[in-house]
Parts: C-alpha cells; sequence; structure tokens
C-alpha cells in the first residue's frame, strides 16, 4: 500500500498511520519526525528547520524535497509507505510525483482526515509525546494517561509538550495549513486519488480507523 495521509496539524495523521501499520505491513514516515529527529541530534539539516518549525511556519520545499528523495531511497520503502506531513504544499506535491514516476511507482490513494478546528486547537494543546518512545498521549483520553500526567502510559517515560503545540503557534500552524496544504486536495481529487474520512467530536481514535478502513475499501 502508497498512500498519503492529509489533514491538519492535530487531526490524527500520526495515531491513525499506527493503525494501518499493524493491520498491513508497510513504513510509516512522518516528515515531521524526521525534522524534530534532526534537531534532537543538532545536526546541520534540524538547525536549518529549527527556526521554522518553531514558529509553525512550514520548512522551504527545497529541503523537505531533497530530505523526502533520501528516504524514499532507502530498501524497507519498497514494501509500502504511509507518507505523513508530506507533500504540505503544491511544489512538493509535484516533485512527489516525479520521484514516484522516477522509481515506477503510483499512489493508491491520498487520504483526507477531515476535523473541526476549534476540536483540533483542544486536541493539539492536550497532546503530550513521549520523549522516550515516541507515543502520542492525549490529555482528555483521562484512561491511558497516569495520574500526575507526567509518564508515558506505554513505558513510563517522560512526557512533553511540544513547543509547537502552544495555542498561538497551533493557530498559526492552521493557517499555513489552510493557505499551503489544503489546496492539495483539489490537485488529489482531480486525480481522482482522494478520500475522506470526517472525524465528529466525540470520535475515539478506534472510531476514526473504522472510518478509514471504509473510506479505503479495506
Ligand atoms: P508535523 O509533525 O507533521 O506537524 O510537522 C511539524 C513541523 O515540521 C511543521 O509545522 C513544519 O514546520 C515542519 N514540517 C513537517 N513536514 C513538513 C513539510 N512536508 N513541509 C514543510 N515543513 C514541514
Amino acid at each position: 500500500m502508497r498512500l498519503v495521509l492529509l489533514g491538519a496539524p492535530g487531526s490524527g495523521k500520526g495515531t491513525q498511520a499506527d493503525f494501518l501499520k499493524t493491520n498491513f505491513d508497510c513504513v510509516h514516515i512522518s516528515t515531521g519526525d524526521i525534522l524534530r529527529e534532526n534537531l534532537r541530534e543538532k545536526s546541520e539539516l534540524g538547525l536549518r528547520a529549527e527556526t521554522f518549525m518553531n514558529k509553525g511556519e512550514l520548512v522551504p520545499d527545497a529541503i523537505i524535497i531533497d530530505m523526502v528523495k533520501a528516504r524514499l531511497a532507502e530498501d524497507d520503502v519498497a514494501k509500502g509507505f504511509l507518507m505523513d506531513g508530506f507533500p504540505r504544499t503544491i511544489p512538493q506535491a509535484d516533485a512527489f510525483d516525479k520521484m514516484l514516476s522516477g522509481m515506477g511507482l503510483h499512489l493508491d490513494a491520498v487520504l483526507l482526515i477531515k476535523v473541526d478546528d476549534e476540536l483540533l486547537v483542544r486536541r493539539l494543546t492536550n497532546r503530550r509525546t513521549c520523549r522516550a518512545c515516541g507515543k502520542i498521549v492525549s490529555l482528555l483520553d483521562v484512561d491511558l494517561v497516569t495520574e500526575d500526567a507526567k509518564n508515558c502510559p506505554a513505558c513510563g517515560g517522560e512526557l512533553y509538550q511540544r513547543k509547537d503545540d502552544s495555542e498561538s503557534v497551533i493557530r498559526n500552524r492552521l493557517y499555513v495549513y489552510r493557505e499551503q496544504t489544503e489546496p492539495l486536495t483539489a490537485w488529489y481529487e482531480g486525480k481522482g486519488l482522494l478520500r475522506i474520512v470526517e472525524v465528529q467530536d466525540h470520535y475515539m481514535p478506534e472510531d476514526t480507523f473504522k472510518g478509514v478502513k471504509a473510506a479505503l475499501n479495506l
């Protein structure tokens, strides 16, 4: 399966990718995760990306396109991929098309996860990430989080709030999404690849996953 997950920040692309990965053998490629790893390692790429990321802005296309090209050259990609957080602009989508056709590959579908803006803000301000295993935890999900909400329910590692999950940065990320990324839905619709799942207020990730499977005919 070769799939692009499209959706605003906080729409649950990473969580749905985790569900899909356990059901179907393919690699999860998150450009945000790759960038954050580079930030931690203080690599040259990380240093170039940091100021954009902290402001909730997009890292320039040329940097991202080179990074994705390098990732797609790795062997594990042969079994299929879930692209999460890429492409985010029309030039990225165009470059991605060219990369894939150069490799003799095509996308099976582009899945748009649609969520209301206020729900996104609520979700993102309550989102925590585990420093040790990278698990994403919501403070809204009382069953999952330990009493003091400081430790990962999976591994006990420290939970932290991403710098770009503060409310003002989130509002900017949503603005950037509407301006630069949303036009991709029409782009992929024109190619007959777009599938949509609408997330309702009361949905748990499992409910969304049912919608994902239905949208993808899985
Ligand atoms: P994410 O974890 O996907 O929300 O990404 C976090 C941040 O990384 C974004 O707010 C951007 O600053 C940067 N980023 C991730 N993917 C891309 C991309 N495809 N194009 C530009 N910037 C990106």
